[in-house]
């Protein structure tokens, strides 16, 4: 055998070092989405001039640019992918919303109207419900659950009645939910169950509404509910663990990379730690732990860490109620009749300032973030004036907690400046301006009303904000929540506030970079950016070209976290 020349053999294989494709060398992609309209989120590239593919390799982002920059990752098994002409973003990220208790609205009929579902009048709901009965194959005997109709919405314009829905289901026990949840129909099964009959007692804070002949209509008002309620057999963790992938594909389906848990007992917090141990989850779970368990939290700590698409994320204190049901607390009183009020009615606190000032000193003390529901100025002053006591009393400087005031919604210009002190974070909730906008102004009047959830003001300010959608409470769609954040049109048509309208740019960061940054995970998501998570949603079209009132209707067509796709339109 001739021997080769040493010298040959290094020539040789310096040759084929040169034409060998990446897929030999450390740096080959798993994948490079190509032919997109990007918009990465990051302030660093010019998006319309420089971005034109990503490449991903493990779960990771190596190379954003030009296609033909990004050559040197194509490898022989990078997966070349096409994305023809639709539009790429970084996934987005949940500002809030109720993972836990939207699995309950899984096992129920979505009976609301346009644009969260589609019932227009009685018969549509009835057909509804009966769907749901067929694909859950709820056996006779057992419960047919609704929520969300508002008889304002409906054709007949009224509340649907027992006799309806007995007549439907006459062997099924039926309850349905109207969209406050603070009222719902019975069947005759259900009524029996419950015990109620035509001379049944109201009881206290609560109405069993009857016509004119003194017959129960199957209409059952705020505690009358209860009476039903209470026979309804809750979730348990065996089925709650059966449904979080389903919850978790709904979510995905929005585009969703990163879902928030608002408010867990720790009960579901067992529950979820039982599925990422089972490696159930697809996307991320930020929890917020409720602050009745805080002794239960503060022991499991954790806190900040991903255990298989889990996070302990921080601690939830709710401080007042809700604007439409005229329980958030506000500085100056509502300009309508409140129920069970009869003068400066301004709505209340749901915590005495001690008791918040209590568990904000346990969490900032442990380095624990604080989110903090917050509806009404009044409500947002006791947590600014709680949180300067508690920073100073602990000798912490006042703007490093990031805490986080959920919802926000009638913040005032001046405690705007204050949350710039202190490193406060809004998470808005601009879905409001569309489902109550019409409610808000009636309520507060239209100074109030216009100004709620400033994402625009916010941003202007420098402060980073968030937006959500409070699942169940508006639908996780997160192109309606930008088109409510951009347009803030009431279903009157009434715009609200005019001048607060966000650009679409704005109203993107508070659903991506921002997000990032509330959840403290600004350095690994948020932005299609080298070295963060390959976390992406395409749409079909891009909302920054789009006219705004079409951004509603863009469609996500495919959902990608860590580089798997997660959600694909059929
Ligand atoms: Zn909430």
């Amino acid at each position: 055998m001739p021997r080769i020349p040493l010298v040959l053999i290094a020539f040789l294989l310096l040759i084929s070092a040169c034409n060998s494709p990446a897929a030999e060398s450390d740096q080959a992609a798993d994948l490079i989405l190509h032919n997109a309209q990007i918009i990465t989120m990051d302030e660093g590239y010019d998006d319309q001039q420089k971005v034109e593919a990503v490449a991903v390799k493990d779960n990771k982002i190596i190379g954003v640019g030009k296609r033909k920059e990004l050559r040197k990752f194509k490898g022989e098994h990078t997966e070349m992918r096409d994305l023809q002409g639709k539009t790429l973003l970084p996934g987005f990220i949940d500002g809030h919303s109720h993972f836990a208790y939207g699995l309950r609205m899984l096992v129920q009929a979505n009976i609301s109207s346009p644009p969260v579902a589609e019932v227009r009048n009685i018969p549509d709901l009835i057909a509804t419900l009966k769907a749901h009965q067929e694909k859950r194959n709820i056996p006779r005997g057992e419960w047919i659950l609704g929520w969300g109709y508002d008889p304002d919405q409906l054709e007949e314009q009224r509340h649907p009645n027992q006799e309806e829905l007995s007549n439907a289901f006459p062997n099924h026990p039926v309850y349905i939910r109207h969209a406050s949840f603070h009222m719902g129909v019975a069947n005759e099964v259900a009524l029996q169950m419950a015990g109620i009959d035509d001379d049944t007692q109201d009881p206290v804070g609560g109405v069993i509404v009857r016509d004119e002949q003194g017959k129960a209509t199957g209409l059952l008002q705020e505690t009358a509910q209860g009476l039903v309620a209470r026979l309804i057999p809750p979730i348990g963790p065996v089925e709650m663990l059966d449904l979080i992938s389903e919850g978790q594909n709904y979510y995905a389906s929005f585009g969703i990379t990163t879902m928030q848990e608002g408010l867990a007992d720790s009960l579901a917090y067992e529950v979820f730690k039982e599925a990422a141990a089972l490696e159930q989850f697809i996307i991320d779970l930020e929890v917020l732990g409720s602050f009745r368990n805080l002794d239960y939290y503060l022991k499991e700590g954790n806190f900040g860490q991903y255990n298989n698409g889990l996070k302990l994320a921080g601690i939830k204190i709710t401080t007042d109620g809700s604007p439409q049901g005229k329980t958030a607390y506000f500085k100056d009183p509502y300009k309508t009749k409140v129920p069970g009020c009869i003068h400066d009615c301004r709505g209340y606190p749901m915590v005495p300032s001690s008791y918040l000032q209590q568990v904000m000193t346990r969490c900032y003390d442990q380095g624990v973030q604080l989110f903090a529901h917050a509806n009404g100025d009044a409500a947002i002053d006791m947590l600014l004036d709680t949180h300067q006591k508690v920073t100073d009393s602990l000798g912490l400087p006042s703007d490093e907690q990031r805490t986080v005031v959920i919802h926000s919604q009638f913040v005032r210009p001046d405690q705007l400046d204050r949350y710039i002190d202190y490193g406060f974070v809004p998470s808005f909730f601009t879905n409001h301006a569309f489902f109550w906008g019409d409610t808000h102004t009636a309520n507060l009047g239209p100074e109030r009303a216009n100004f709620l959830s400033p994402v625009k003001t916010a941003d202007e300010m420098g402060i980073i904000a968030t937006n959500h959608t409070d699942y169940p409470v508006t639908p996780p769609d997160q192109l309606f929540l930008l088109w409510t954040s951009v347009v803030r049109q009431a279903r009157s048509g009434n715009i609200m506030g005019k001048d607060q309208r966000a650009s679409v740019y704005q109203g993107l960061k508070a659903i991506t970079i921002n997000g990032a940054y509330q959840h403290h995970t600004e350095d690994i998501k948020g932005s299609i950016s080298l070295g963060k998570l390959a976390d992406f949603v395409v749409l079909d079209k891009n909302p920054l070209t789009v006219h705004v009132d079409d951004i509603k209707d863009i469609q996500v067509m495919e959902t990608i976290k860590g580089g798997y796709t997660v959600f694909e339109k059929k």
